[in-house]
């Protein structure tokens, strides 16, 4: 056999360098030293290679031996993903806790999944069959919400010579069979390897046209996003990055969430465990978990498995949206990522571009959002990756080179106010500076499964909150008492508007999450209130202080907390309340 073990030379952080090894190729995946620590080729020269370790280095030395595998860094694929913790590179945190106690040591390398678990497997393909890449020819109940498709590897093809009858089998078997069209026999098992960095492959690109529902208004009706789209939360520190994360992970309607804590504090992690373990799924009444995979790389872990651990979240994703799932992933945050680059890319010595960040650092910003989409897979299912990225500017200054990058790449852009954190108006996104280019996208889904009149009302809530911001440059000037009535009343409606919907209670068993039905009525009803007071006001010369003593602007700010997600009867009420006021 070729040898295929090279000698390290040098070692600095995380980025090793071995002697002599001109066989070793770019992206390889590695065994580093005598604890067989996994690492990665990043460079290759005639007489050394560079490798980045996905573990803490510390106490590696020179002369120590490292082994090529062949082959590039890839995850396992198969059932029993779901509901796991995993490191960046795959590795079930738990089942490390287990083998090492509460530090992790090195070297491990447990088995992504549970090798050893039966699972109850449905045959669909049948011998003598000719299948394409990622055809189905088998199928597992994977969690009370998942079913779990075995398909063909994507880069295989031919006819099935021999296949399993249904029954239980574990992981390490062989379920089938096939011969490809070169005539070599391949074996298929419940699992199969991707390389992270190699998006998976899709037949074809869908039009983006369905929204991603999250039951946070101020996302769902002024700024959606659309299943297989993008968006980044920029803000800084405690302006609710993790939060608004959390919450679409626990009722955005994606079928799968893959939920990725990258860089930031141990403890957040922790708190994702307890809090989703404990959650149920409103739609299916089953734990949150059936349906959710977490990657944890917290501060406190390597920092080069913080870089692979987007690629293995973004690959763990595509391999679900080839079942035909709508998976939406969630980056926290996509700056430690960055920062895991910027720390790399510095001990290996290369020229630095902006603050420090390699010349590099937007084409990868770009190949990980690219990866969202709306697909049609090789076996004709649809499926969808939908990336939610936040980001930590340091100070809150937007213009710094992360996010300006990633505005490049996304179509969504929640951007998070300090100054409304602080005011508690949470969540805390900023009606004048976010956007969301699927507003077209999602128009006529939006009139067909909602009102025909939704992005109409959708737009004249625009316009109230964008006038409110021009008066409020006068009112600064000048107070607000010299307004006309009809300039005055735009300013309460607009706090209507700002404190009865966009505000968003996440701590509150009905305000949590809204259904968009819900979230309709409540619009109407502003806009409702909003044309009487002009009849009041224009017409009939009503000073609207008098309309304010009537409680009734009070009454309609309430309906969050006032009217059951699934009352909405109720809303007749308040339309009664509003028709009976006279002056
Ligand atoms: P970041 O991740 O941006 O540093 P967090 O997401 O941890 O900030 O949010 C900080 C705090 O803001 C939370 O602990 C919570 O008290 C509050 N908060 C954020 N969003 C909401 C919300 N939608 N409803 C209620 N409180 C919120
Ligand atoms: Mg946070």
């Amino acid at each position: 056999m070729e040898k295929r073990e090279a000698v390290i030379y040098g070692i600095n952080g995380p980025v090793v360098t071995v002697k002599s090894a001109p066989w070793l190729k770019m992206l390889e995946m590695v065994y580093v030293g005598n604890e067989r620590l996994i690492g990665e080729v990043i460079g290759v020269h005639e007489e050394d290679a560079i490798i980045q370790v996905y573990e803490e280095t510390s106490g590696l030395k020179p002369g120590e031996i490292v082994c090529g595998t062949g082959g590039p860094m890839a995850v396992t694929l198969g059932p029993g993903l779901i509901g796991n913790i995993f490191d960046g590179i795959e590795r079930p945190l738990r089942e490390i806790e287990n083998l090492s106690g509460a530090f992790i040591s090195r070297g491990l390398a447990p088995d992504a999944v549970d090798m050893d678990k039966k699972w109850q497997v449905e045959i669909i393909a049948e011998k003598g069959q000719k299948v394409s890449p990622c055809e189905i020819i088998a199928t597992v109940q994977e969690t009370g919400l998942i079913m779990h498709k075995i398909m063909v590897p994507p880069d295989v093809s031919g006819e099935i010579v021999e296949i399993a009858e249904n029954g239980e089998y574990t992981c390490r078997d062989v379920i089938a069979r096939l011969r490809t069209n070169e005539g070599e026999v391949k074996e298929l098992k419940l699992v199969q390897r991707w390389p992270i960095r190699t998006p998976r492959p899709y037949a074809e690109r869908e039009i983006i046209s369905k929204p991603l529902v999250t039951g946070q208004r101020v996302i769902d009706i002024l700024f959606p996003l659309a299943k297989g789209g993008t968006a980044a939360i920029p803000g800084g520190f405690g302006t609710g990055k993790t939060m608004t994360q959390h919450q679409l992970a626990k009722w955005s309607d994606a079928e799968i969430i893959i939920y990725i804590g990258c860089g930031e504090r141990g403890n957040e992690m922790t708190q994702v465990l307890e809090e989703f373990t404990g959650l149920v799924d409103p739609k299916s009444n089953q734990p949150l978990m059936n349906r959710t995979l977490l990657i944890a790389n917290t501060s406190n872990m390597p920092v080069a498995a913080r870089e692979a651990s987007i690629y293995t979240g973004i690959t763990l994703a595509e391999y679900y949206r080839d079942m035909g799932y709508h998976v939406a992933i969630m980056a926290d945050s996509t700056s430690r990522w960055a920062e895991a680059l910027r720390e790399i890319s510095g001990r290996l010595e290369e020229m630095p571009a902006e603050e420090g960040f390699p010349a590099y650092l937007p084409s990868r910003l770009s190949e990980f959002y690219e990866r969202a989409g709306y697909v049609k897979g090789l076996n004709g299912s649809c499926g969808s990756v939908s990336i939610i990225g936040a980001v930590s500017p340091q100070g809150g200054d937007f213009s710094e080179p992360v996010t300006q990058n990633t505005k490049r790449f996304i179509r969504c852009f929640w951007g998070l106010d300090k100054s409304l954190a602080y005011a508690r108006h949470y969540p805390a996104i900023n009606w004048l500076s976010s956007y969301s280019e699927y507003v077209d996208d999602l128009a006529d889904w939006y009139s067909e499964n909602v009102s025909p009149d939704f992005i109409s009302k959708r737009a004249e809530l625009v316009r109230i909150l964008q006038e409110e911001s021009a008066l409020m440059d006068i009112v600064k000037l000048i107070g607000a008492d010299v307004l006309p009535d009809d300039q005055k009343l735009i300013l309460e409606i607009a706090r209507i508007i700002r404190v009865g919907i966009l505000q968003q209670n996440a701590y509150h068993k009905n305000d949590t999450y809204v259904p968009l039905d819900k979230q309709f009525k409540m619009v109407e009803t502003v806009l409702y209130l909003y044309d009487k007071c002009k009849v009041w006001v224009n017409e009939q010369a009503i000073p609207v202080s008098q309309i304010i003593k009537t409680g009734i602007f009070d009454t309609v700010i309430k309906i969050k907390y006032d009217i059951e997600n699934d009352r909405l009867d109720k809303f007749d009420d308040i339309k009664k309340a509003i028709d009976a006021l006279e002056f």
